[in-house]
């Protein structure tokens, strides 16, 4: 664990809790989960007032407005109040209303221009501007400049700087909605031995059922806190909906949770090793299902155009080059000729269950 107190009261040895929607929509589903979550112990609370959208027409956040509606839940339920910033302006007001921790999105940390602007402002903030900052991974899995963007913020003077773990984007559909790429945390923590590191399993998974895995995995590996997005009517959030729980779904989860003390700490050649390997086996997984789904859209083409499941020659073809790829990286010819003829043969079982109708064979549920 870290070293000093994120938000006095809250102990480096006890993994940090934030909760709160992904967007401030109004006062009433504001402080409505706000009372809940402090209902049920939560200290620190958030909700993004201004939302970074990939394209225009989004909910882009209520704006300066919701502010009071923050204040408002510091002043009711005694929690913290954390919101993210992006420019200099969202900083000024942010301090001016009395935010008590400020995070930078993903979008924002990948731009060292954007990160100095908002460095350059806490630091003209002088000692209200020392607020605990935490910084989300940048979207693209880049460590030097996740570090950069940390650097810029403890070279503007801020005392209490973490990282927050939020997952990498990737083109097309995987199980998760971004992908955890732990080792990048893993060597995060290496490089910066005194920083929390939070996880965000709800940006990184994308639904709900996934939150308590990836928790637990965040857990297991030493991770220092946890920022789960939580709304009182989850399915009628106005921004990531899909990866929003109830506080009492969250209570429950939290209830559930190992704690690993000194997970971090026991950090072992052996045991980070494996943790590597558990990630590689998940992104593994993940390739395989994706290469399934292809095929099974080949399955749909072949069927309509009336040609056979096995072609013989594309297959041999598959073999050869893919033995040859694979002698360039010392595996041996004999395994990789096993690996692609399971792999195969799992393609034909599930191109032959399109041919005999069920079209969507082990339903497109596995996929996303
Ligand atoms: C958020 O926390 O709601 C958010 C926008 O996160 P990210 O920057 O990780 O996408
Ligand atoms: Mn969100």
């Amino acid at each position: 664990m870290y070293n000093f107190e994120i938000l006095p009261g809250l102990d480096p040895k006890e993994p940090v809790i934030i909760s709160g929607p992904c967007s401030a929509e109004s006062e009433e589903t504001v402080l409505h989960t706000a009372r809940q979550l402090a209902g049920y112990g939560v200290k620190v609370f958030r909700a993004g007032i201004w939302k970074p959208r990939t394209k225009p027409g989004g909910f882009e956040g209520v704006g300066s407005i919701g502010l009071p509606w923050l204040a408002r839940v510091k002043q009711e339920t005694g929690m913290y109040v954390s919101t993210e910033v992006a420019t200099r302006a969202h900083v000024e007001v942010a301090l001016e209303a009395g935010i008590d921790l400020l995070w930078i999105g993903a979008r924002t940390s990948a731009n060292p221009f954007a990160m100095q602007e908002i460095a350059d402002a806490l630091k003209s903030a002088g000692a209200k501007g020392d607020v605990p900052v935490l910084v989300k991974n940048p979207v693209n899995p880049d460590l030097e400049l996740w570090i950069g963007a940390i650097q810029r913020i403890q070279n503007a003077g801020i005392s209490r700087v973490g990282a927050i773990h939020r997952g990498f984007s990737a083109y097309g559909k995987h199980l998760y909605r971004n992908m955890p790429q732990w080792s990048i945390a893993l060597d995060l923590g290496r490089r910066m031995p005194n920083l929390p590191i939070i996880c965000d399993p709800s940006h990184i998974g994308g639904k709900r059922e996934l939150i308590m895995p990836l928790s637990q995995q965040a857990y297991d590996m030493g991770f220092d806190g946890l920022i789960i997005e939580s709304h009182c009517n989850p399915d009628c959030a106005w921004s990531d909906k899909d990866q929003q729980i109830t506080p009492e779904v969250l209570n429950l989860i939290l209830h559930t949770l190992v704690p690993r003390h000194g997970a971090k700490e026991s950090t072992e050649p052996l045991a980070l090793l494996r943790r590597q390997i558990d990630q590689i086996d998940g992104e593994l997984i993940d390739t395989l299902n994706r290469r399934m789904e292809v095929s099974r859209q080949i399955g749909q083409y072949k069927k309509a155009h009336g040609l056979s499941v096995v072609q013989s020659s594309r297959y041999d073809e598959i073999i050869r080059s893919r033995c040859q790829q694979a002698a360039h990286t010392g595996m041996g010819e004999e395994f990789m000729r096993k690996v692609l003829s399971a792999v195969h043969e799992e393609s034909v079982r599930q191109q032959l269950e399109i041919f005999k109708g069920k079209d969507n064979p082990e339903s497109s549920t596995v996929q996303k």
